[in-house]
């Protein structure tokens, strides 16, 4: 399949993105590997000597060189992989610059052995910091060698400059890690001095995920499998609530190639950004396959980024298919006392203290209901709080269409609705609650320390914290009713004066638009430029209308983050319905439980509040056997 080698003509390597490769013995490593895979080896060995700084040797079983190539395989410009400049578009092999070997070649001492399975013997060339002897045929079994001695010992300066062998040997593990994870079927080899990390066999891709991550890493995986006409993505996804205070353990690739790609990665914390607390990242490894055409990997030597023609529907595409999955899938943070046992293998690794684990689904219930006069207005409760909370509600349903995202959740994960339970002639026919739902699946139900619901299932107790739970529900609402149009307000027949600081009045004339959003004009009002409240929302926001917009302002200006509107809108919504949720202590009747759980089944999701903190945990009877030793 691997044509001769090459050299380029001038006017195609002037094409090719310039620059230094040889860095360090990690990117040795990598155009050494990647050569292999391009090569079709089913088995590469690497072996390693102090890091790498001594010796670099990779061994491949793949197609090996022509004999007559192999003096030109260390020549500047030449390459087996692309002829001409049109190549350039559509690579579907790792190389294409035809720089890699030669770079090595000059600042070290390289001896390159192939053999091809059609010759009849192996050929061998060697080159010293660039000086190049002539090829003669030697032993070896089919494949190619290549050995890479004494890195930049024609340069000290940048010898001098390498790391100890510890942190040259994590470049270059957590670099082998990621190709092989992108590689399952190719059985890898990484051994440092006596020392063997890692000798993977040929395996599927949650093995191989398993064999680097370790088994409890793995375990708590989402898969996810997105395929569309542009471009398919699969990976593995950490549950929410498995999160890290790095970037590390996110990993993108396209086309098998590892990559660094900012928009992606911020589609993919935006897909993330509800599930976790502030500050930390997500782990998932996506897998992104699209037309090599469409790909433009000629950007930057080590072709760690790249360009796509589809930026903006990849960005979609990412975005949607996680927070679709992480909705979907019903996994609640686990309650455990007994500690796992560590992860096996490198690299990163789950929090040992929050293993996960799913319970019934819990999906959004289907439309009928969540409109539904009856499980949503009509405040029962004697208690003054409940009621102000529920009138919340019901202007955001009475003034939203439609929850959007929650009808798109909705429509691809809910069960569709038994025949029967369509009473006909009722085009708003309502639904039962789904039978997975938290509450279908309650045996008992009651309220602690007034501040948290326990809900007894078959097989474990669910502890929900009742405010954050509410406002998550009541953030979701806001947010999505707010996306229709602004909340309807009213004028006030006087105009209520706003005790501001400073600070909080510069803001809130600043932000008055986006106050305006959520029912509140203000204006100035007295000689001093003091400010008023003119217009409040129609529906009660479960305080004093003056008493809140003052509280809202005064802690937005203390936690300002200079001119981002997004931010400020988000913290808004935050602020607003943690206002308006049941707090702590709040005494909560068996019945408002149950509203309150159903009203949970009609939002996409109640794992964490608005900030990324957990609303609920899980204990299963299975892990309380073990605490008691009945086991
Ligand atoms: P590139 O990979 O960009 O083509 P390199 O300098 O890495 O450039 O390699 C030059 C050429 O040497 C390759 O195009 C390929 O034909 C050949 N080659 C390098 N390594 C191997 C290998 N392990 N097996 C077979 N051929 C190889
Ligand atoms: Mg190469």
């Amino acid at each position: 399949m691997m044509g001769r080698i090459q050299q380029l003509l001038p006017e195609v390597s002037n094409k090719i993105a310039a620059g230094e490769v040889v860095e360090r013995p990690a990117s040795v490593v990598k155009e050494l590997l990647e050569n292999a895979l391009d090569a079709r080896a089913s088995r590469v060995a690497i072996a390693l000597v102090d890091a790498g700084k001594t010796l670099i040797r990779v061994t491949d079983n793949g197609e090996g060189i022509h004999p007559q190539d192999l003096e030109l395989a260390l020549a500047a410009h030449a390459t087996s992989k692309i002829r001409s400049a049109e190549d350039l578009f559509g690579v579907e092999t790792n190389g294409f610059r035809g720089e890699a070997l030669a770079s090595i070649a000059s600042v070290s001492r390289v001896r390159l052995v192939s053999k091809r399975a059609q010759d009849p013997h192996a050929g061998e060339v060697t080159s010293d910091g660039g000086k190049q002897g002539p090829s003669r045929a030697c032993a070896a079994q089919d494949g190619t060698t290549i050995e890479v001695r004494d890195l930049f010992f024609n340069l000290p300066a940048r010898r001098k400059w390498l790391k100890s062998d510890s942190t040259e040997f994590s470049h270059t593990l957590d670099l082998v890690q990621a190709i092989a994870l992108a590689n399952p079927e190719v059985a890898l080899r990484l051994s440092h001095g006596e020392r063997v990390a890692f000798d993977l066999p040929a395996q599927s891709q949650s093995e191989r995920l398993m064999a680097l991550y370790g088994d409890l890493f793995a375990e708590g995986m989402l898969e996810l499998h997105e395929h569309e006409t542009y471009a398919a993505l699969d990976g593995f996804l950490a549950p929410p609530g498995t999160h890290r205070p790095n970037s590390r353990g996110l990993q993108l690739y396209v086309n098998r190639r590892p990559i660094r790609d900012r928009a992606l990665m911020q589609a993919v914390m935006l897909a993330y950004r509800e599930f976790l607390p502030p500050g930390r990242f997500p782990v998932a490894y996506l897998f992104l396959r699209v037309d090599p055409a469409t790909v433009d990997v000629n950007v930057h030597p080590a072709k760690t980024e790249v360009r796509f023609l589809e930026q903006n529907r990849l960005f979609a595409l990412i975005k949607s298919a996680i927070t679709e999955r992480l909705i979907g899938s019903g996994v609640l943070p686990r309650l455990s006392f007994a500690r796992p046992a560590p992860a096996q293998g490198y690299g990163p690794q789950a929090r040992p203290d929050s293993p996960f684990e799913p319970v019934g689904e819990l999906t959004a219930a289907p439309p009928g209901q969540m409109f539904s006069a009856e499980a949503l207005i009509g405040a029962r409760a004697a208690e003054q709080r409940w009621a102000e909370a529920r009138s919340v509600l019901a202007q955001v349903i009475e003034s939203a269409p439609r929850a959007p995202a929650a009808v798109a959740a909705q429509e691809k994960t809910a069960p569709q609705p038994a025949p029967d339970s369509v009473s006909p002639g009722t085009e708003a026919a309502r639904p039962a609650a789904s039978p997975q739902g938290l509450l279908a699946q309650a045996r008992g139900l009651f309220q602690v320390g007034q501040t948290y619901i326990v809900v007894e299932t078959a097989d474990a107790v669910v502890i929900i914290d009742q405010h954050a739970f509410h406002e998550r529900i009541l953030y979701y609402m806001l947010e999505h009713r707010l996306q229709s149009a602004p909340l309807e307000r009213q004028r006030l027949l006087m105009p209520l004066p706003l005790n501001l600081s400073l600070a909080a009045r510069e803001l809130a004339l600043s932000q008055r638009e986006a106050l305006v959003e959520f029912g509140f004009e203000l204006e100035p009002f007295g000689p001093d430029g003091s400010l008023a409240l003119t217009a409040a929302p129609r529906y009660s926001l479960a305080r004093k209308h003056d008493e809140m917009i003052v509280e809202l302002c005064e802690e937005l200006a203390q936690g300002r983050r200079p001119g981002d509107f997004s931010t400020m809108r988000k913290s808004l919504v935050e602020m607003v319905a943690c206002k308006a949720a049941i707090k702590a202590h709040d005494p909560l009747s068996p019945e408002q439980i149950r509203d309150l759980l159903r009203l949970g089944e009609t939002v996409p999701h109640t794992f964490t509040c608005p900030h990324g903190r957990p609303t609920t945990y899980r204990l299963a009877f299975t892990d309380l056997e073990k605490v008691f030793h009945r086991r």
